[in-house]
């Protein structure tokens, strides 16, 4: 399966937005990018490099492709831009990857530039708008999966992060001419009444004191008050300023039947080919005994989360309105309640730190690596109506 691509065109500002939380990402060599069985594509000029490197020697595989077939493989069903794909191995594994050192022999013999862009950008989720580039990370990678665990940082957007230099990020483009996001189906919203609202979101999930509920139950009241606006009376961002303070309370659910139904929704947005098969049995059991009881520990990794699904949305230019980008949190913070009860019933042992960072990834492999995310925002923009 292949990392989300870049869908063209001309960036917007030239400013780089990212979470606190993200903003100094190191690669720390988990290997996971290139051990996943995915798709790499390689372009047509990196083709030319990496096939003269590997015909005088200065590149050689790490491993063998499974079949025993060439290492960049051609054919007809290749992504736009994209000459070849690297070859596997029979476990799933780019033939690349050397997993003795866990290196990259690309990247060791060869330089981090004559990566692959998919290489190059992996963690990376970014969006491109009038604002500038906003880049969140998919914590399908185990580094950024942990560092919604720190604790030495305020959870905030910040501009010009360290990890993320000026450069092409691969991601969803909204060209100058494209729509930017709707209030609801019938009002479009200024940039930087988005930008207001992108950051309320955000900041609703610093409040250190909110359950991840309560976080998802204040948004939904937000959302709804902020559909309520009407061009004369001041800016948008404005009406997002005057939002209410008071706190909503909510805990988690008492059973994990409704989740189980978001996951459901989640489901239909992958494609049958990349479906994985059914195994939700005993998942009630195992969030009752093993998720609940320890659920309330988590609120700040998880509130965080929900902060990186509200930042650098693709859910809000590609659904109708806030209450979707609201949906869209629930929905994550669904998967997160479903992946962490299969996470404590494959292990046997009630929710640890370790067991809900395993259930960031899963939840993100299946957000951002299994679904569509026009099919996501579609099911989610039913929250409009
Ligand atoms: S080319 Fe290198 S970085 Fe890319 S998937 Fe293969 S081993 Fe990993």
């Amino acid at each position: 399966m292949a990392i989300p691509a870049a869908k063209g065109g001309p960036p917007g500002g030239s400013s780089i937005f990212a979470l606190s939380i993200h903003a100094d990402y190191r690669c720390h060599r988990s290997g996971v990018c290139c051990t996943s069985d995915w798709d790499v594509p390689v372009e047509l000029p990196l083709h030319r490099t990496l096939d003269e490197a590997l015909a005088a020697g200065r590149l050689r595989p790490a491993a063998a492709p499974a079949g025993g077939g060439g290492v960049l493989v051609g054919g007809e069903d290749l992504p736009d831009d994209a000459a070849a794909m690297v070859a596997r191995t029979r476990e799933g594994d780019c033939v690349f990857y050397h997993r003795p050192s866990g290196l990259c022999v690309v990247h060791r013999d060869l330089g981090e530039p004559q990566l692959p862009a998919t290489c190059r950008h992996f963690p990376r989720l970014a969006l491109r708008d009038g604002r500038g580039t906003s880049i969140s990370l998919t914590h399908y990678c185990p580094t950024a999966a942990a560092m919604l665990f720190r604790d030495d940082v305020r959870l905030e957007i910040v501009e010009a992060p360290a990890a993320f230099p000026p450069a092409e990020y691969e991601g969803l483009v909204v060209r100058p001419a494209d729509w930017p996001p709707l209030l609801h189906p019938r009002m479009l919203m200024d940039l930087e009444g988005y930008a207001a609202w992108e950051r309320h979101m955000v900041a609703r999930c610093a409040e250190e004191r909110l359950t991840p509920e309560a976080v998802i139950a204040m948004l939904d009241r937000d959302a709804r008050t902020l559909r309520r606006y009407q061009p004369g009376h001041g800016p948008l961002a404005g009406a997002v300023a005057a939002l209410p303070a008071e706190p909503v309370a909510a805990s988690a659910p008492a059973d994990l039947s409704g989740s189980l139904g978001l996951f459901d929704e989640l489901m239909r947005a992958v494609p049958d080919d990349r479906k994985p098969d059914p195994d939700e049995t005993g998942l009630g059991g195992a969030y009752l005994g093993g998720v609940a009881p320890e659920w309330g520990r988590w609120s700040r990794p998880v509130n965080r989360y929900l902060a990186s699904k509200a930042f650098a949305s693709w859910t809000a230019y590609q659904g109708r309105g806030v209450l979707t980008i609201v949906r869209g949190l629930e929905a994550a913070l669904a998967l997160v309640r479903v992946e962490a009860a299969r996470q404590c019933r494959n292990a046997g042992r009630a929710l640890d730190a370790d067991l809900l960072r395993e259930a960031f990834r899963d939840a993100d492999f299946v957000l951002n690596h299994l679904a569509v995310g026009e099919d996501l925002a579609e099911a989610w923009s039913k929250a409009e109506t």
